[in-house]
C-alpha cells in the first residue's frame, strides 16, 4: 500500500519549496528546496536528477511576453544524506533569446533564475533510471573516484563532497577535474549586469571559492581547475598543495603532445573510476555547428581511454545538453 502510494507520487510529481537562493556567478543561481509537507518528500540517491515543472513568462519575437508550462533536468546538487534538497541552475540561452524558427524564447533557466523567488512552491520529479549517474559510486562499487566537469557540470560532485563530509569513509576519494574558460566573466558580459544594476561580480566559476574551502577541511578530496582560454594561470595562489591550477585542456601539454592528466593528478589509474559531466563537446567531442550539421570530434571520454588506457565500464557520463558553436568562435 505504501509502495503503491509512493510510486504514485513519483508518477504525478512532488511540490518543494525554494527557502534559499543563493547566487553564484553572474548567471547562476542555487536553490535550497524543502518538501511542503511530509507527504511530498522522497529519497533519493548520488547523481540522480529532477525534472521540474515550472510556468513561466517569456518573450515572443512580436515584443509581448507569453505565460506557459516549461521543464527542464537539474543534476541535485546536495547529498542523499542531507533533508534538503539542493539545485545549481546555469544560465546557457541568453536572457531574451528568441528561437529564429517559433519566434517564441525556448530558454528555461533565465526565467527561471529571474522570476522563482524564496518562497515559490515548484513541481518536480525524480527521474527513476535505476543504473542513473553515479550509481556505482552510491552502490558502494567505486570508491576512488576521478570525477571531470565542463563549465556547467560540477553538481553532482558538489553531492559526492557534502556526502564524504557527513560519511566519512576513509575509503572514498575524490579528485575533481575541473575545466572553465576564464576565471573571470568576460567584459561584455559584465557590461550586461551593470547595465541592469545588479551587483557586479566577476567570478565566472560555478562553486569556485567553496571547493577551495572544502579542499582545506577534506583530506579525500583533490580540485584541479584548468582554464582553457586563459593566457596564464591565473594569479592565484594556492597554499593547499591538494587545489591545483593550471591553463589549457586536460590531455594536452602546452606543446600540443598528449598528456596523461589523470596519472599526473588522479590517485591510481588502475581503480580510478570516471565520471564525466557536462556538455556534449565536453563528454564526446559532438557539437552542433552553425549550420546545423552535428561536428563528431574526440572529448574526456576518448582521451581517457586512448591516452591513459580506462576501460569503458570505468567511465560514467551525464550529458546535460548538445553543445552549440558559435558562428564567431
Ligand atoms: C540529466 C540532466 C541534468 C542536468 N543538470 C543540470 C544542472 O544541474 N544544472 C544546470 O544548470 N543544467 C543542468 N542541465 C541542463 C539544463 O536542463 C538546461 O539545459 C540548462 O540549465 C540551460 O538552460 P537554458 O534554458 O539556458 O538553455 P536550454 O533551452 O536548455 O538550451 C540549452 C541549449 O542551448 C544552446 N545554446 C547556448 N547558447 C545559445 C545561444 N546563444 N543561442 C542558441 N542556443 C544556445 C546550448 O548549446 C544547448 O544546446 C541538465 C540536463 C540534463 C539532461
Amino acid at each position: 500500500m505504501r509502495e503503491e502510494l509512493s510510486e504514485r507520487k513519483s508518477q504525478e510529481g512532488y511540490e518543494w519549496q525554494i527557502i534559499e537562493k543563493i547566487k553564484e556567478t553572474h548567471d547562476t543561481y542555487t536553490y535550497t528546496l524543502l518538501p511542503v509537507s511530509a507527504s511530498q518528500r522522497f529519497n533519493f540517491n548520488l547523481g540522480q536528477f529532477v525534472t521540474l515543472y515550472v510556468v513561466l513568462k517569456r518573450p515572443t519575437s512580436t515584443g509581448g511576453f507569453e505565460e506557459n508550462l516549461a521543464t527542464r533536468a537539474y543534476s541535485i546538487a546536495s547529498s542523499p544524506t542531507r533533508n534538503f534538497l539542493e539545485l545549481t541552475i546555469k544560465e546557457e540561452k541568453p536572457y531574451g533569446y528568441i528561437n529564429p524558427k517559433t519566434g517564441k524564447s525556448d530558454a528555461f533557466a533565465a526565467y527561471f533564475n529571474q522570476q522563482v523567488k524564496i518562497g515559490s512552491k515548484i513541481k518536480l520529479k525524480l527521474n527513476q533510471v535505476k543504473e542513473h549517474f553515479l550509481w556505482k559510486v552510491d552502490a558502494g562499487l567505486e570508491k576512488n573516484v576521478a570525477y571531470w566537469s565542463g563549465a556547467n557540470g560540477a553538481q553532482s560532485a558538489r553531492s559526492l563532497i557534502q556526502y564524504m563530509e557527513d560519511k566519512k569513509d576513509p575509503d572514498f576519494s575524490l579528485v575533481l577535474f575541473y575545466s572553465n574558460t576564464n576565471l573571470h566573466t568576460d567584459h561584455a558580459n559584465l557590461d550586461i549586469i551593470k547595465s541592469e544594476n545588479q551587483p557586479v561580480d566577476s567570478l565566472n566559476v560555478i562553486y569556485f571559492n567553496w571547493l577551495i574551502n572544502i579542499a582545506k577541511k577534506l583530506e579525500n578530496l583533490k580540485v584541479i581547475f584548468t582554464f582553457t582560454r586563459e593566457q596564464e594561470i591565473p594569479a592565484l595562489s594556492s597554499t593547499d598543495p591538494k587545489v591545483i591550477y593550471r591553463k589549457g585542456r586536460f590531455f594536452l601539454n602546452p606543446d600540443g603532445s598528449p598528456e596523461r592528466t589523470l596519472l599526473k593528478y588522479g590517485n591510481n589509474v588502475e581503480t580510478s573510476f570516471n565520471p564525466i559531466c557536462g556538455s556534449s563537446g565536453f563528454i564526446n567531442g559532438t557539437v552542433r555547428l552553425p549550420n546545423g550539421t552535428i561536428n563528431r570530434g574526440k572529448g574526456v571520454l576518448q582521451n581517457l581511454m586512448e591516452i591513459e588506457g580506462i576501460k569503458p565500464e570505468k567511465t560514467d557520463k551525464e550529458q546535460f545538453y548538445l553543445e552549440q558553436v558559435d558562428a564567431n568562435q
